[in-house]
């Protein structure tokens, strides 16, 4: 019985929730997965939905063409963000599914390999010959799934991705990023939406800019400038062919 060995492995150590207020590492990874994609999607909702208005105001001040044109981009736009997230994440969970049988059928068939492995990832990490066989043989004991799941493949079995929750999530921030350019564009008389349009995008952009920046560990700067100019730029290259369209130059 090696678990008889010594103390439980949580037994000397207050509940993970208590230590001293630290967040566990793996649900602030998790959240900070999901911020990114809220803004990376609210950013697309923003710059294909303002490049596409923008596009049609410059060829025309019918705020009808408008609203239909920026309507079929919005939907258009949130269907195959859900639809391309919906794929992906699937695609990722049959993945993690088919390496969650795999090590099953792998810790039944070959107990002792399985073992020997775990020591040996943990002698990698650091620990001594003896060390790391005494941490495989506890862990093994208490939960042998679980433990090569964390430490071969960094898969938690109850964090498996939702595709649905993922879809849905993706969708609803491209519609709300989308909704911005819709808004300005419509809600403002043809002298003013251009600009008004423009603005509000370019302080949008700098904002999500700088919470993707946040998110992802990196210089808030640079990762600014670069959606900013960006969407700008698709603007300003809609704008000038539905104008030049609009006076029949193309
Ligand atoms: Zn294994």
């Amino acid at each position: 019985m090696p678990s008889s060995t010594t103390d439980s492995p949580t037994g000397p150590f207050p509940p993970m929730g208590e230590h001293s207020g630290e967040p566990h590492s793996d649900s602030v990874a998790g959240k900070l997965n999901a911020l990114r994609a809220a803004v990376l999607g609210a950013n697309d909702g923003i710059v294909s939905v303002a490049g596409l208005v923008m596009g049609v105001a410059g060829a025309t001040s019918d705020r009808q063409t408008i609203l239909i044109a920026g309507l079929a981009g919005l939907v258009a736009g949130a269907l195959s963000m859900a639809v391309g997230e919906y794929v992906s994440v699937s695609t990722q969970r049959d993945t993690e599914r088919a390496l969650i049988a795999k090590e099953t059928r792998e810790l039944r068939e070959e107990p002792e390999d399985e073992l020997a492995e775990l020591a040996e990832l943990y002698r990698r990490k650091g620990l001594s010959d003896g060390l790391a066989r005494q941490v495989a043989l506890e862990l093994t004991a208490h939960d042998a799934l679980r433990s090569h799941l964390d430490i071969e493949l960094g898969i938690d079995p109850d964090e498996l991705t939702n595709p649905w929750q993922a879809a849905w999530a993706s969708m609803a921030a491209f519609t709300m990023g989308a909704l911005l350019p819709l808004l300005t564009i419509l809600l403002f008389s043809p002298g003013l939406r251009a600009v008004v349009t423009l603005v509000a995008v370019g302080l949008a952009l700098a904002g999500t800019g700088f919470l993707s920046a946040r998110a992802g560990d990196a210089p808030a700067g640079p990762a600014v400038r670069r959606v900013v100019v960006g969407g700008l730029l698709a603007m300003a290259v809609t704008y000038g062919i539905g104008s030049l369209i609009g006076l029949g130059l193309a």
